[in-house]
């Protein structure tokens, strides 16, 4: 007898399923959809963990979604969701339970300063700075910037430094396992063994482990670089075209492109895939 089907929903937020007023209100159809059919929404972005609870709260959908954060490396999962049991969860926070690599913060930022202390690298990293300097420099409100500041895995730095003392630093970093991400004003460090397509494998393994008679498919969806690897090895991609930056381009030719930015194209376009592939 063939496995009956499930779709798992795995999207970024910013500029994918929210505006730039940061809501999805424009997504509300698609959203009540899949909370109506029961299917599964991953929220996979590079904020911390303690972000995406904060907004998972505020949103208040049920059920809750499940996150993954820093660019794959950090997953929550609903407290009161069975799916904890197939995780190492290191702390609890605001109803989800957290899970990642309790050693990879230190392992990143001790490194980094390393490098800084023995080449005088010019350079300064999340953990180098208060809370009042980090409002100062990003703009985020005092309780955003403590949500942003805690991190497990990845470490965004602020470089004052030469082009060329940048490439050295970088090629220092590779040969010791830690890659980059250029964000807009910070650049982000994180061990290499982790992308958004690690963070959509670990979720989707918990689900076939959890209902093995289910044929899960995932379908991610993105518009930025960081997005890439999710969206090629999902089972479905859906991108979402960036107004300031374009539209990302693919390996696989087999992927949906939405027509309109954000929300807007997040909605009509993963309600057009759920319709013609029930
Ligand atoms: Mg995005």
């Amino acid at each position: 007898m063939p496995k009956k089907q499930s779709w798992i929903i795995v999207t970024d937020l910013d500029a994918s399923l929210l505006d730039r007023h940061y809501s999805y209100e424009a997504a509300s159809e698609a959203i009540d959809y899949l909370q109506e059919k029961e299917i599964p929404i991953v929220l996979n972005s590079s904020k911390t963990i303690h972000e995406l609870i904060a907004l998972a709260n505020k949103w208040n959908w049920n059920p809750k979604p499940f996150l993954v954060g820093e660019n794959g490396a950090c997953l929550g999962i609903p407290m009161d969701h069975q799916a904890i049991q197939f995780i190492s969860v290191n702390h609890n926070h605001q109803g989800y339970a957290c899970s990642y690599d309790p050693n990879a913060y230190e392992r990143i930022i001790s490194l980094a300063r390393q490098l800084r202390n023995t080449e005088n690298y010019q350079f300064k990293g999340f953990s180098d700075l208060s809370v009042s300097e980090l409002c100062t420099l990003t703009g985020l409100s005092e309780q955003d910037a403590e949500l942003a500041r805690h991190r497990y895995c990845t470490e965004p730095i602020l470089w004052n430094d030469s082009q060329e003392a940048l490439n050295n630093f970088l090629e220092s970093l590779s040969k010791a396992g830690i890659r980059v991400i250029r964000g807009g004003q910070f650049i982000h460090l994180m061990e290499t063994n982790f992308d958004k397509s690690t963070g959509m494998d670990a979720i989707l393994s918990i689900f076939k482990t959890m209902h093995p008679n289910i044929q899960w498919e995932t379908l991610a969806i993105g518009d930025s670089e960081n997005d890439i690897p999710m969206l090629e090895k999902a089972d479905c991609a859906l991108i979402i075209p960036n107004q300031s930056n374009g539209t990302i381009a693919l390996e696989r030719s087999d992927f949906y492109l939405a027509r309109d930015y954000a929300s807007t194209g997040w909605n009509t376009e993963l309600l057009n895939i759920l319709n013609s592939n029930p």
